[in-house]
């Protein structure tokens, strides 16, 4: 795809990164048999695999369980370092809902065998992503929001950000402590529980009654 402009309130932004933050919610790292980290696990996908609404999705070749984490997406709007927690949330310029698609196959056979987890997060259409709404504290509490993702009309994920293990301050605060955030950044704040297999065809809807709610569909 060519480069991506975002504009929010006739702002231009250009993303140069995706964040993604893993295991951010507890009852998912339970369903991973995993367990809770001591400090944000991130990993980054390219700007070029994100993928608008209603563009068909492929499977990808070289896994074979491709599996649905819907999330809320940020995007940044300032310059920050060491960004503190108590004005954290006036860096966000705008708020969405996408997936963190994952070949949960590929991912099992990296962790195990201590490998960089790119295969299995970062290939080619990895990042479906909504249209980003302006962010407004006085409208969008943050840190108490109900998003949920279904496939071919079956509710599979139910979550709400008050479960994040780190809370949004949180992450942006620690995030800006190891990179420069920069406006356009994007963050994929981690997946709630129920995620699960897509197959050829599906149609994967993701809702927010705040955000919207954004669909796509896998070629069969
Ligand atoms: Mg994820």
């Amino acid at each position: 795809m060519s480069v991506l402009q975002i504009s929010i309130e006739g702002r231009p932004y250009t993303p140069q990164r995706i964040f993604c933050i893993g295991k951010n919610y507890d009852e998912h790292v339970k369903e991973l048999g995993s367990t809770a980290p001591e400090e944000p696990v991130v990993f980054m996908k390219p700007v070029c695999n994100i993928v608008t609404p209603g563009e068909t999705l492929s499977m990808p070749r070289h896994g074979s369980l491709l599996h649905h984490e819907v999330e809320v997406v940020l995007l940044i709007g300032g310059e920050g370092q060491d960004v503190p927690e108590a004005n954290a949330l006036s860096y966000i310029a705008g708020i969405t809902l996408g997936l963190d698609l994952t070949l949960r196959d590929v991912q099992g056979r990296l962790k195990k065998a201590g490998l960089p987890w790119e295969l299995s997060k970062a290939f080619e259409q990895s990042a479906p992503l909504g249209h980003f709404k302006a962010y407004d504290s006085n409208t969008i509490e943050l840190e108490n929001l109900l998003f949920t993702c279904s496939v071919n009309g079956d509710l599979r994920q139910q979550g709400n950000t008050r479960d994040m293990l780190f809370p949004v301050r949180n992450l942006i605060h620690r995030l800006s402590g190891w990179w420069t955030l920069r406006p356009g950044d994007i963050i994929f704040t981690g997946t709630p529980s129920g995620v699960g297999p897509l197959m050829p065809g599906d149609q994967v809807d993701i809702d927010s009654s705040v955000i919207g709610r954004f669909s796509w569909t896998l070629s069969r």
